[in-house]
């Protein structure tokens, strides 16, 4: 899988772009707010149909344009493909292309252009919030299952009319007739998400151990712990199971989220645990080590959608390298010899002989 070309309107502080770029490393270098991060967010939306900086995306249009357009020519293992997104700033919904035929929704876009995002912060997640551990379960799986990318969409909705419903009840009682439904609808489609990630952290488990029993020289065992809905005892089990579940944990906490205002129940709760030899890398785990297991839980995502996909999904390297000491350096970088990956940082360094280098400055792109 490879991005050959990307085209650039009004995106962000690109007013035109016009690039190519190689099959093997992309250096993108510059100084600070030059552009970088904006072009890896660019080619990350068209691959997901989200930005993984913002959930509003009119602010993806740059200042003051009305609309902006993304193009990108790819080719896959089969055949050429290309991708467009065109988002508006005004109430209009914006476009997506595959091929030039205009797609439903996001989920059509699972599998065209698969890519892996690795930045700063996916060295903190093992110890952030879940909301982060949540989105990395989530990204990876609405790119493998456009069915999962679905009910996340779906979910999404319904968790955002439920807290409508739940925030203002008590001013507007008549409100509360429908929540039996959404709480129903919800269980349903909770359940599938549950379903699928409870399958996907399994073999991320598995994949990231391999990468951390390797950089830890045989000496850490890491382990992924699955939290869900606590009336579950087996996320494995049948779905219909997992819907009843739900249920009952709605029935309990049905109280506690009419005065409380919010949704309390379900799998937008959801979170896993990592652990080293047994012990919790949040409460434990040395800053080495969460490095370590971050790095090996990204590049087990990064295999788990090769196995799946049969191709290399592209890798975009924002700002990380340069956070790393050089012993993780050399093991990322060996680790990343095959696919397409792009790579952004301020200064070349030891990077220069890695691939094609490309500076950014202020929304422009120059080879050499
Ligand atoms: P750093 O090295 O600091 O991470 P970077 O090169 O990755 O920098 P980006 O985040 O890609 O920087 O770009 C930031 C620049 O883009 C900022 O100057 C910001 O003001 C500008 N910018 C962000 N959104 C828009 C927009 N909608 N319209 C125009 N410019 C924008
Ligand atoms: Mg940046």
């Amino acid at each position: 899988m490879r991005l050959d070309r990307l085209r650039l309107y009004d995106f962000r502080n690109y007013e035109h772009l016009d690039a190519e770029f190689v099959p093997g490393v992309n250096l993108l270098v510059g100084d600070n707010a030059q552009g970088k991060t904006n072009l890896l967010e660019a080619i990350g939306y068209l691959s997901t149909g989200r930005s993984f900086r913002t959930a509003k995306p009119q602010e993806l249009i740059r200042f003051g344009a009305e609309f902006c357009d993304l193009q990108a020519e790819l080719t896959g293992a089969e055949r050429e493909q290309t991708l467009r997104a065109v988002v508006f700033a005004a109430r209009r919904p914006r476009q997506l292309y595959i091929g030039g035929v205009k797609q439903k929704s996001a989920a059509g876009l699972s599998g065209v252009l698969t890519t892996v995002l690795f930045c700063p912060e996916d060295l903190q997640v093992l110890r952030g919030g879940a909301a982060g551990r949540r989105k990395l379960l989530d990204t990876a799986l609405c790119q493998l299952r456009p069915a999962y990318a679905a009910a996340l969409a779906e979910y999404g909705r319904l968790q955002e009319q439920k807290s409508r419903i739940l925030k203002d009840h008590a001013v507007m009682p008549s409100l509360l007739e429908p929540l039996p439904e959404y709480n129903y609808r919800m269980a349903q489609v909770g359940a599938v998400l549950i379903e699928y990630r409870a399958r996907y952290l399994c073999a991320l488990e598995e994949a990231a151990a391999g990468y951390h029993r390797e950089f830890s020289g045989g000496r850490e065992q890491l382990r992924l712990r699955y939290q869900t809905v606590s009336t579950i005892d087996d996320p494995f089990a049948p779905r219909k199971e997992l819907f009843e579940a739900i249920l009952l944990h709605q029935e309990r906490h049905y109280r506690a989220e009419l005065e409380s205002g919010q949704c309390l129940t379900g799998p937008h709760k959801d979170d896993f645990e990592a652990l080293i030899d047994g012990r919790a890398v949040r409460s434990f785990g040395s800053q080495g080590q969460t490095r370590t297991a971050s790095i090996s839980l990204k590049l087990a995502e990064r295999e788990l959608l090769r196995r799946d996909t049969g191709e290399e999904p592209v890798l975009l390297l924002d700002d990380v390298l340069s956070e790393l000491d050089a012993r993780r350096q050399d093991f990322v970088l060996n680790q990343i010899r095959t696919g397409q990956v792009f790579i952004t940082c301020c200064e070349t360094d030891r990077l220069t002989d890695l691939g094609k280098t490309m500076h950014v400055a202020a929304g422009t792109l120059r080879e050499g």
